[in-house]
């Protein structure tokens, strides 16, 4: 049956000391386990935040990056192709991630291909194209 550490820590007393005792408190666990399995959690802790550091890093714009989203304009198709030659040249130069790359070439043949129907465009494209690839365009 499972109860509370009778050490009175309020945690989960365990199997392995017949629901007496926590893991903390049991005084059948050996202290150098203890300690191990505490270091253990710390590495844990720090790799998570190691984690998170990294999603942040990668979440940041690139302020040339955002800038140059700020100029995309696909009012005609010359400017649509104008603007797949700029995005190929900066998947190549590893400035466009091929994740970015390949969703704005996406949003730009949606694009294309209703200008060329002679549809109005799926509505503030360019906005969700800011928003996905670069995180900003929210503010402006
Ligand atoms: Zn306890």
């Amino acid at each position: 049956m499972k109860a509370l550490c009778s050490g009175g820590c309020g945690r989960q007393a365990t199997k392995a000391s017949g629901w007496l005792w926590c893991y903390w408190c049991d005084p059948a666990v050996d202290e150098s386990k203890k300690l191990q399995a505490r270091k253990h959690g710390g590495q844990m802790t720090k790799q998570a935040a190691e984690l998170v550091k990294t999603v942040q890093v990668v979440r940041q714009p690139d302020p040339e990056l955002a800038a140059w989203a700020d100029t995309i304009a696909w009012a005609d198709e010359a400017a649509i192709h104008a603007f797949q030659l700029e995005l190929a040249k900066r998947i190549a130069k590893g400035t466009v991630t091929t994740e970015q790359g390949q969703l704005l070439e996406r949003l730009a043949s949606k694009k294309l291909k209703a200008l060329q129907a002679g549809r109005p465009s799926p509505r503030a494209l360019e906005k969700v194209v800011k928003v996905m690839a670069f995180g900003t365009g929210g503010a402006a």
